[in-house]
């Protein structure tokens, strides 16, 4: 199976249960930033003995192995993020739904080297949020 990851070439192979393989996987398929809650109802189908707990336990680890990247939503919740290279994330405040800004559309580098200037900060990571309303929600919104 392909699961075009990027970065295959790990020098020490991660240990990685059926079920934690099963969650990674309903991260990638479910695509668009899903909670926990999201995944717990996808993998559930295929494993219907897995639990909520088991799901988030899970997810931290994959989380920190870096597989997959946690982000903030709009209140409290934390999204997962099968796309672990460098972007910067859009919230719709009406639906909620989270898209994907290119990182280069952000002049992180521009700006970091303006904070050094001026206040000498080093920036280390730079994480953007962008809250508005999706194309979706707008075309809804104009149709009346
Ligand atoms: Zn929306
Ligand atoms: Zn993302």
């Amino acid at each position: 199976m392909n699961m075009n990851r990027g970065n295959m070439n790990n020098a020490h192979p991660r240990r990685m249960t059926q079920q934690r393989r099963a969650i990674l996987d309903a991260v990638a398929r479910l695509g668009c930033h899903p909670t926990a809650d999201q995944v717990f109802e996808m993998v559930r189908r295929e494993m219907p003995k897995v639990s909520l707990s088991t799901v988030y336990r899970n997810l931290g680890i994959l989380a920190e192995q870096g597989d997959i990247l946690p982000v903030r939503g709009y209140g409290d919740e934390v999204h997962y993020d099968h796309n672990t290279h460098e972007h910067y994330h859009g919230i719709c405040r009406i639906c909620g739904r989270m898209i994907d800004l290119p990182a280069d559309t952000v002049k992180a580098s521009a700006m970091s080297d303006e904070w050094r200037e001026r206040d000498g900060f080093e920036a280390e990571e730079i994480v953007v949020t962008v809250t508005g309303i999706c194309s979706g929600c707008l075309n809804a919104t104009q149709k009346g």
